[in-house]
């Protein structure tokens, strides 16, 4: 019997798992807990990502593909089998229902490393292992009907990358990926508080103040959030409120990269897809797309409307989930390439 399809995003911040039929049924982030002496994994997704900045010194906590690129074989591997197992269902006498599973990996991964995730998912009971690029799957999953000779521009912000592309007929026509999203704004809110406040913050905080305050306009309406770290000088746990306006600032040369980027995608487009992206707008995916004012800051340097999609988190497992209806056409495109077994 063929169990149903499913979609995996294994992205550089979380990791979603989207069945035909059923939805989005795992939703971690991409975080493992490792005994450094043993090698053994200790807790995946939500429990690790709890420990992250908090462990021992016997315990690391490691995002595996924090970068866009696989830093950690091995533990990408584990994390895949140990997501991958959990939902392929298993019958009977623990015979594996065997799904077809379509797997989205960041841009940066190499053609070694994609194998590798193709041989993890398969090992964990998969009877056909795809890989799709992860605008493409950002595109679908937004709802973009990427089969038709039209133009559709795309801005995935993940954790660790920002992507950038131009789709028709199934395939990228123009793209660019650059090492700017979520956690280079965590980074940047970090040091800026450090700097500004000689307060060292973790990166949890960091995020917590960009999601709760953030925003990519300095002149909005002005939020207060407070903050606890260590002050650098007298060594001390202290507390201090910050305002949305400095968030705004720490993230400036971020924002600016990213707009910087839109807009060269834009100029390397042939004419008949601008002009269709000029009258159908851009569409943003990802948790980063949830950055209050991002669009706005693109629609101001470009020109062109842009939406955020609905649910941007879910977009690429549930675009990655349903393009194995359409695998014939992708693959003509160059979405992703099939695999002889
Ligand atoms: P990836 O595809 O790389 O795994 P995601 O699309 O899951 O990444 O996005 C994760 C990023 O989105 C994280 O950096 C997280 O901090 C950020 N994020 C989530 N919610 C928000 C929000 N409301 N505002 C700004 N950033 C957010
Ligand atoms: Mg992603």
């Amino acid at each position: 019997m063929a169990g149903a399809d499913i979609g995996i995003d294994l992205g550089t911040a979380n990791v979603l798992v989207y069945v035909d039929g059923k939805g989005i049924v795992l939703q971690e982030p991409s975080v493992l807990a490792i005994e450094k002496n043993t090698k053994t994994v200790l807790a995946v997704g939500h429990e690790a990502r709890k420990m992250i900045g908090r462990t021992p010194a016997n315990i690391v906590v490691i995002r595996p593909l924090k970068d866009g690129v696989i830093s950690d074989y091995e533990a990408t591997e584990k994390m895949l089998k140990y997501f991958t197992e959990r939902i392929v269902e298993k019958k009977g006498f623990g015979r594996l229902v065997m799904p077809r599973i379509m797997v989205c990996v960041p841009t940066g991964v190499t053609e070694v490393e994609k194998r590798a995730v193709e041989e993890a998912t398969r090992e964990a009971g998969a009877r056909e292992v795809y890989i799709i690029e992860e605008p493409i799957a950002a595109a679908i999953g937004a709802g973009m009907d990427i089969t038709l000779p039209n133009g559709n521009m795309v801005i995935d912000i993940g954790g660790g990358t920002t992507d950038i592309a131009v789709i028709s007929l199934g395939g990228a026509v123009v793209s660019d990926s650059i090492k700017v999203g979520g956690d280079k704004f965590d980074s940047a809110i970090a040091d800026y508080i450090k700097k500004k406040h000689n307060l060292l913050i973790g990166e949890r905080s960091a995020e917590k103040l960009k999601i709760e305050i953030g925003t990519a306009i300095k002149d909005d309406e002005e939020q207060f959030m407070n903050i606890s770290g260590r002050n650098m000088i007298k060594g001390l746990p202290e507390t201090i409120k910050i305002s949305s306006r400095e968030i705004a600032e720490a993230l400036e040369d971020c924002i600016k990269q990213i707009v910087v980027t839109a807009r060269t995608v834009l100029e390397k487009t042939p004419p008949e897809l601008a002009a269709d992206i000029s009258t159908s707008g851009i569409v943003m995916t990802g948790g980063g797309a949830l950055l209050k004012n991002l669009g706005k800051r693109i629609e101001e340097a470009t020109g062109i409307n842009v939406v955020v999609a609905d649910d941007p988190l879910s977009c690429v497992a549930k675009g990655t989930g349903s393009s194995l209806s359409s695998l014939d056409l992708l693959e003509k495109g160059g979405a992703f390439k099939r695999k002889k077994k």
